[in-house]
């Protein structure tokens, strides 16, 4: 089940990220030593990586918003991987991102349900 970060930001909302898998909080926000030694690695890796922006792809801006966004989104990827235009790496990072917005949309039409139930209830209790 997806959890949100239970971070407190000085402005004192709340962390809008899903938090780690068997954690509290997010990546950024994460106090265990271990993830904190992870993200300082990620951070250093990334800036000497080859980036995204080296590969002069010109793909067209893409808005993932529901399911079948994801599916196209999958597919293109693939496809790009088949064909070499992409790494497995940058791949694999497309794959994780495609499934933190897959995350996020399920957390999206939860809420909704939840919404819809709440609002039964009260409508069926002021009957
Ligand atoms: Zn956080």
């Amino acid at each position: 089940m997806t959890k949100q970060c239970k971070y407190i930001k000085p402005d004192g909302n709340q962390c809008q990220s899903f938090a780690i898998q068997g954690f509290d909080f997010c990546f950024s926000h994460c106090p265990d030593p271990e993830v904190k030694k992870a993200k300082h690695q990620a951070v250093v890796k990334g800036g000497q990586s080859e980036g995204y922006k080296s590969l002069k792809l010109n793909l067209r801006p893409v808005s993932v918003k529901n399911t079948e966004d994801v599916i196209d989104f999958l597919n293109e990827t693939i496809n790009l991987l088949r064909s070499g235009q992409i790494s497995p790496k940058v791949a694999n990072c497309l794959a994780y991102l495609t499934n933190q917005l897959q995350r996020a949309i399920e957390f999206q039409k939860l809420s909704i349900v939840e919404r819809i139930i709440t609002e039964r209830k009260i409508i069926s209790e002021q009957k």
